[in-house]
C-alpha cells in the first residue's frame, strides 16, 4: 500500500468500503497472532509528573492530588494479577525524578523474587528516562517499554509539548535505547490531535512499519478542558483528522497490515468514546490485546490522564469479568502465558 492509499483508507467514509478495511485487518490479525486475546493488567503506580504535556490533565501544574503507590500496594496488584491468570503487568507512572529510580527497581525486584509473580513479564510505561536507567531496570527483570512517539510530526509534537524543543528526538532516541537494550519495544500516537492532519496520520503508520514495533498503542485524542491543548486547540482546517471512533478504527486497522505481528491493544481511550463496543470494535478491526486496570480506586480517580476514562471507579475484579465477556462475545479466546510478541520472537 502507498503513503497516497493509506490517506485515502484514513479519509474514506464509505461504510461498504470500510467493511472491506475492516475484514483485511482481521484476517491478517487472525492469521498472524491468532485469536487469543491477551490480558495486560495496568497499575498506573504514580501520577506524578515533571512534564507539560498541553493534552494531558496530570502534567506538572495540574490541579489533581498527587499520589505515588507504596512498593507493597503495587506488588499487592501484581499478586492479583497472577491470580486473575494475566501474563503481564504494565506498571505506568508521569514522567520525571518523582518517580524514582530505586523505587521502580524495588518493584521489579519484588516481582521477581516473589515466586507468585516471578513469572508475570514487566511492560514499564514510565516516559522518557536514561539510558541508564533504562538498562539497570532491564537487567533487574523488565521485560518491555511503552513510549508513544504521539506524532511523527517534529512541529506538532513540540507544540503540544511546550517544554520541550526537540520535535520528540528524546523520544525516538530512548525507543532506540529500548531497542539495543533489549526490550519489546512499543510506541504509538493520538488520534485526531489539534493539528494533526489525514497526512501526518498516515505518515505515523509507516514510522510504526519502520520501528519495527513489537507493540502500538493508539487511541483517540480525548480534549479536557482544563489543558492548556483542550482551552486553546487551533485545529487544521479541513486536513484536520478527527479525534473519533471511526478514525481510530481506521489508524488500528492500518496499524495491523504495516506490523502484521505486532501486539496492539484495543484501548481504554477507545472504550471512553464508546462505553458500549469500543472494545470488542477494536479488536474485530486489527486488536489482539486488552488492558483490564488493576489500580485500586482510590488511586484510579487521581490517574486523569483525560476526562470520563472509562472504567474509572470499577474494582480489579469488576474489570477482569467484564473483559472476558467482552472477549467471547465475539468468539475470541483469553489468552494464556506472557503473550510475547510475535514480531520480537521471528526478529531473533
Ligand atoms: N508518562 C508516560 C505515560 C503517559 S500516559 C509517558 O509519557 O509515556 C499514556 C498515554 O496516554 C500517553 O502516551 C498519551 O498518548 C495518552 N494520553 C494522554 N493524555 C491524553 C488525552 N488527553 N487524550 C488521549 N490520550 C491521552
Amino acid at each position: 500500500m502507498t503513503h497516497d492509499q493509506r490517506v485515502r483508507w484514513l479519509r474514506c467514509e464509505d461504510p461498504t468500503e470500510l467493511e472491506s478495511l475492516w475484514a483485511r485487518a482481521d484476517a491478517v490479525r487472525r492469521e498472524q497472532v491468532g485469536d487469543e486475546v491477551h490480558l495486560r493488567g495496568l497499575i498506573e503506580i504514580s501520577n506524578r509528573c515533571a512534564r507539560r504535556c498541553a493534552y494531558c490533565g496530570i502534567r506538572a501544574g495540574a490541579e489533581v492530588e498527587r499520589y505515588t503507590m507504596p512498593v507493597a500496594d503495587v506488588l499487592a496488584c501484581a499478586a492479583q494479577a497472577a491470580e486473575f491468570g494475566y501474563g503481564t503487568v504494565v506498571v505506568q507512572a508521569g514522567e520525571g525524578p518523582a518517580v524514582r529510580r530505586e523505587y521502580v527497581r524495588a518493584i521489579i525486584d519484588g516481582i521477581r523474587t516473589t515466586p507468585e509473580t516471578a513469572e508475570l513479564a514487566i511492560t514499564l510505561s514510565l516516559g522518557e528516562r536514561t539510558p541508564d536507567e533504562l538498562s539497570e531496570w532491564k537487567a533487574a527483570g523488565a521485560d518491555r517499554y511503552l513510549l508513544r512517539f504521539e506524532t511523527s510530526d517534529p512541529t506538532l509534537f513540540d507544540r503540544i509539548h511546550p517544554d520541550r524543543s526537540d520535535g520528540g528526538a528524546g523520544r525516538f532516541a530512548a525507543l532506540a535505547t529500548l531497542r539495543a537494550l533489549g526490550y519489546e519495544v512499543g510506541s504509538g500516537v493520538m488520534v485526531g490531535i489539534p493539528g494533526q492532519t489525514w497526512e501526518m496520520l498516515a505518515a505515523d503508520v509507516e514510522r510504526f512499519a519502520a520501528l519495527d514495533l513489537d507493540m502500538i498503542g493508539l487511541g483517540p485524542y480525548l480534549p479536557d478542558p482544563d489543558t492548556p491543548l483542550g482551552r486553546d486547540p487551533r485545529p487544521a482546517g479541513a486536513e484536520q483528522a478527527p479525534n473519533d471512533e471511526l478514525t481510530t478504527y481506521k489508524t488500528l486497522a492500518l496499524a495491523r497490515l504495516v506490523c502484521p505481528r505486532t501486539n496492539i491493544p484495543s484501548t481504554t481511550a477507545l472504550a471512553t468514546v464508546n462505553k458500549t463496543s469500543g472494545r470488542e470494535r477494536g479488536l474485530q478491526r486489527g486488536a489482539n490485546v486488552v488492558m483490564p486496570n488493576l489500580t485500586p480506586p482510590a488511586y484510579r480517580s487521581k490517574y486523569t490522564i483525560y476526562p470520563s476514562k472509562a472504567c474509572l471507579s470499577e474494582t480489579a475484579a469488576h474489570c477482569r469479568g467484564c473483559m472476558r465477556r467482552r472477549i467471547e462475545s465475539i468468539g475470541r479466546t483469553v489468552g494464556t502465558g506472557r503473550g510475547d510478541s510475535p514480531n520480537l520472537q521471528r526478529a531473533r
